[in-house]
Parts: C-alpha cells; sequence; structure tokens
C-alpha cells in the first residue's frame, strides 16, 4: 500500500524493502511499516515505557518526561519531518516509537551501570537491546520470536553498534562494516531524537528549579527565543514563557533542518534508497550554524542539569539498586522468576555464566524504575514481603 500520494523516490517503500527475517502475506489496508508501527504500539516494552525514567525518576513527580511520552514527541517530530520532506512517514513513526524500547530503568544511568555489570559478558548497550526487544524478546506469535519487524525499520532502530557486534548482526551489522549510511527514515528518526531531548530537558529542567532562564538566555539557540518571545508579549513569566520560547526552539530545529537536508538532497542528487546508503554521510542535518547552536545547549545541560547533585544522587541509587540486583541472581539464578530461571538453567544443571548474565540484563532492562526498586526491596530488605 502507497503510504503517501507523494513519496520521493529515495524514500522507503513496501515495494523497495528488503522485507521481513520471517516471511508473511502483505497486510491488508495497510502499508508493511504501518504494521511495525502497530505491532510496536501493542507490544509489552512500550507499555513499560511509561514508567522508566528520561533524565528524572518517574515517581519525582508526574509532570516530568518518561520514555513513553519522550518517544511520543520523537515521533511526532519525526513524522512532520517525513511528511514535509516527502518520506515514509509510517516507517519513521515506527522506528521513532522504538528507538528507546532496549532502555534500563533509571535513564543513562542505568544503562551505565548494567553495561559495567556486563563487562566481563559482552557489555550491555540500550540501542542493540532496543533491537534484541524486537527480534527476541517479545514472546507474542505463534510463527516467530519477537514481533518480525522489515528490515528497514530495524535498520533505524540500530543506530550504532560495534564493529565486533556489527560482524555477529549479518545483513543488518553489514553497514558498520562498510561504514554506510542508514535510509533516510532513520536518519530523521535520529535528529529528532536529539531534537525532542534537547528541548523537552530544557522544559524539563526549568520546571524542577535545577536551571534557570538566566542562564539559558545567555545560549544562541534559547537566547535568540527568549528575546523574541519577550518583545511579543511583554510580561509574559511562568510556564507559558517558558512553553512559547520551547515550542519555537523546536520549530526552528525542524524548519533548519527540513531546508538544510532538502538542499543537500538535491545536491548529492539521490534517486534512491540504495543511493541513500552509499552516500558519503548522513544527508539528514542541520545547518552549520544550528548544529554549532545545538551542541552549546548540549553542553550547558550536560554541565548544569546531568551533572546536578540532585541527578547525580539518583545515578548512585540506580548504580547500587543495578548493580545488587544483578550480582544477586549471577549468585544464584533461582531468585530469578520460573520464566527466566528456565531460560537460565539448562536440563542439566547451570547454563554457562555468560548465557546467564545476558538472561539476567534481559530481566533487569525490562524492568521499570519502580519495578527495580520493589525488586531490590522484596530481595534485600528482610521488612518487605517477597
Ligand atoms: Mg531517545
Amino acid at each position: 500500500m502507497n503510504p503517501g500520494p507523494m513519496l520521493a523516490p529515495y524514500a522507503a517503500s513496501d515495494e523497495t524493502s528488503r522485507g521481513r527475517q520471517y516471511p508473511e502475506s502483505p497486510p491488508s489496508y495497510r502499508s508493511e511499516f504501518q504494521r511495525d508501527r502497530d505491532r510496536i504500539v501493542h507490544c509489552a516494552a512500550f507499555r513499560r515505557l511509561e514508567y522508566k525514567t528520561q533524565v528524572f525518576v518517574n515517581h519525582e513527580g508526574d509532570l516530568f518526561r518518561t520514555r513513553l511520552t519522550h518517544s511520543m514527541e520523537v515521533a511526532q517530530i519525526g513524522r512532520s519531518i517525513a511528511r514535509a520532506m516527502n518520506l515514509n512517514e509510517d516507517l519513521t513513526e515506527a522506528i521513532t516509537l522504538a528507538h528507546d524500547l532496549g532502555h534500563t530503568p533509571f535513564g543513562h544511568s542505568g544503562q551505565d551501570a548494567l553495561n559495567a555489570c556486563m563487562r566481563e559478558f559482552g557489555g550491555f548497550e540500550h540501542n542493540l537491546q532496543s533491537l534484541r526487544v524486537v527480534d527476541l524478546l517479545e514472546e507474542k506469535y505463534a510463527g516467530f520470536p519477537g514481533l518480525n519487524l522489515t528490515f528497514e525499520t530495524r535498520e533505524g532502530i540500530l543506530k550504532h553498534c560495534s564493529a565486533k557486534t556489527a560482524a555477529q548482526l549479518g545483513e543488518l551489522g553489514r553497514r558498520f562494516v562498510e561504514k554506510k549510511q542508514p535510509g533516510l527514515e532513520a536518519q530523521v528518526a535520529n535528529v529528532a531524537d536529539e531534537i525532542a531531548y534537547n528541548n523537552h530537558d530544557v522544559d524539563d529542567g526549568l520546571r524542577s528549579g535545577l536551571i534557570t532562564m538566566t542562564q539559558l538566555a545567555d545560549l544562541e539557540l534559547f537566547g535568540e527565543q527568549y528575546r523574541q518571545v519577550s518583545s511579543q508579549h511583554p510580561g509574559l513569566s511562568g510556564r507559558v514563557q517558558v512553553h512559547e520560547i520551547v515550542r519555537r526552539m523546536i520549530n526552528r530545529l525542524v524548519v533548519d533542518l527540513i531546508e538544510n537536508s532538502t538542499r543537500l538532497l538535491t545536491e548529492s542528487a539521490v534517486s534512491s534508497i540504495e543511493d541513500v546508503r552509499g552516500a558519503a554521510g548522513p544527508l539528514i542535518m542541520s545547518s552549520e550554524s544550528v548544529r554549532r547552536q545545538s551542541r552549546e545547549l548540549k553542553q550547558f545541560l550536560r554541565e548544569h542539569l546531568y551533572a546536578h547533585y540532585r541527578v547525580r544522587r539518583m545515578t548512585l541509587k540506580a548504580h547500587k539498586v543495578i548493580e545488587s540486583l544483578f550480582a544477586a541472581f549471577m549468585d544464584d539464578p533461582r531468585l530469578l522468576p520460573p520464566q527466566y530461571q528456565s531460560k537460565s538453567v539448562a536440563d542439566d544443571g547451570a547454563a554457562p555464566v555468560s548465557v546467564r548474565a545476558r538472561i539476567v540484563a534481559d530481566y533487569i532492562a525490562g524492568m521499570t524504575d519502580r519495578y527495580a526498586i520493589q525488586e531490590h526491596q522484596r530481595l534485600f530488605d528482610p521488612a518487605a514481603l517477597t
């Protein structure tokens, strides 16, 4: 099915799709990428995103972004860009909604902690884990493991990976070995992710009081919109002022991205998705000046928000919870829930330790913030119910 009346020749389409790992008959009334999107929305890992941290721990407040609302914002931004550029909107939506499925509880600190635990067993990387979720861990269909998504959606989910891992991933990993680009919808999803988090972290950062408007006004990107809002609406303050600035920042970034990328596409003269994959670099890119402004904002957030002492305290707790859960399950896999236990203990005894470690990592990565905290209490607090 044609998802749009004017799909560009370099956009992904059902006709040029490299298909699914397990062949299936085409869907009725939907495109292949709509089907991918629908399978993602109906999977358990997607529902759990609601209770996973973005920057702030889920229970710190109901107003902060979670991985679910983050993913929806990324989808919104990605779809706007894809539609404006005549790219495949359904594929862009599928990739954006799936891009964080492999995230651990407690945001990036959770991922760092689990990666440290897994150092001897091949490490842990949330990107790769998102692919593992859709390829293997979701158990819903009779005919295949995982969600059996199209090559293009999986290509978009696997944003980056090491050369060593790429070699084990066959067809999907080849582009990292050959240094090729993914399709344009994957490139859009990638930039939409960045636009979404930079902006909502500013918004959440201000809401939490960890960063201030005065600090932000010194930054080029924020300052420009700040001054515009102040002159158009003198006297405006509070949440409305913040929102008026943030929505202008998002718009500035999206418009610049569409215009600059359209220029790059024309200049490079690509005429198919294979041309895009073989291009020297990404073709979805902001202008030089916006890239500089975004870097400045990112640097600011790194120094003043992500490294704030209150965020660091949360990081410490996340490390403790994840390290102690991991150690306990590795010491005694019989503490795992039955469905994980049967995978980690072979009929004739224990599975190899690296296999057990991966199963424990899958279990921990799948936890929501609050489930991880409860599981920690159940295991280590003598007063807690088991
Ligand atoms: Mg993300």
